[in-house]
């Protein structure tokens, strides 16, 4: 185990340039994240969050400034270069779910280690697996219309950590749920959490922020407030 941060961004800028307006999304974000860590990031609408973790998933590259994912630049890769470290390295979990609509529950899971080259064997076991973490093993030929939202979104989970990846990145994921789905779903990413994953989460429900190691928040682009929560 080694003790240099997964996730290092120094000085990362995003300017998005619409027609004759330019909006500064990020600002000269430092951030470091170890291996094992839970960090939640959370700040008013507008300031930043989806555009910090859409770079931090390398959905999307930084104006400026430094990343570097396991000890690897990757601020200014080509998109077929970002899409396969994506690929390998980063789980996401989005507020609206976005499962496949035409692919079964165990597809929408397996899909992603095909992509990957995983063999069909071991990708099916890794994606039984990961639905069974989930407690979804009795849906697994269903298709996502056919669940309730708080079974999609654990669905979810289970593809994003279905590949093991160095770190989960959760967007608002209990967003779209009721309080009690949005307890289960935060209870699994605790659980995945204890068991040695890496986790940087968007919420604005001070409920859930409880949960991580590290509390940032951010106003305008800027990290304003940093807090460790607890030391576990
Ligand atoms: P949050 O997730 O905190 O609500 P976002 O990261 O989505 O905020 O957005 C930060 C700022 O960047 C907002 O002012 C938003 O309007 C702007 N923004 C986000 N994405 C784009 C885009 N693709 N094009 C232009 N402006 C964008
Ligand atoms: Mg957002």
């Amino acid at each position: 185990m080694s003790t240099s941060p997964i996730i290092s961004l120094t000085g990362i800028r995003k300017v998005f340039t619409t027609d004759e307006v330019e909006t500064h999304a990020l600002a000269d974000i430092h951030l470091e994240i170890h291996k094992g860590e839970y960090v939640a990031i959370s700040g008013p609408s507008g300031c930043g969050k989806s555009t910090l973790l859409s770079i931090l998933g390398l959905l999307d590259a930084p104006t400026s400034g430094g990343y570097t994912l396991n000890g690897k630049e990757v601020s200014n890769l080509t998109l077929a270069q970002r899409a396969r470290i994506r690929n390998r390295e980063i789980g996401f979990i989005f507020q609206s779910f976005n499962l496949i609509g035409d692919l079964t529950v165990f597809e929408n899971v397996a899909l992603p280690l095909a992509y990957r080259g995983v063999p069909p064997g071991e990708r099916r076991a890794s994606a039984l697996k990961a639905l069974e973490v989930v407690g979804m093993s009795h849906r697994v030929n269903h298709y996502p219309a056919q669940l309730s939202g708080g079974q999609q979104q654990r669905v979810a989970v289970a593809r994003a950590m279905g590949g093991r990846p160095s770190i989960l990145l959760a967007d608002e994921p209990t967003g779209n749920l009721d309080s009690s789905n949005g307890e289960t779903v935060m209870g699994l990413l605790k659980d995945l959490h204890r068991d040695g994953s890496t986790i940087c989460m968007v919420t604005h429900d001070q409920r859930f922020t409880q949960a991580a190691d590290r509390n940032i928040h951010l106003f305008d682009g800027r990290v304003v407030a940093e807090a460790s929560l607890q030391t576990a």
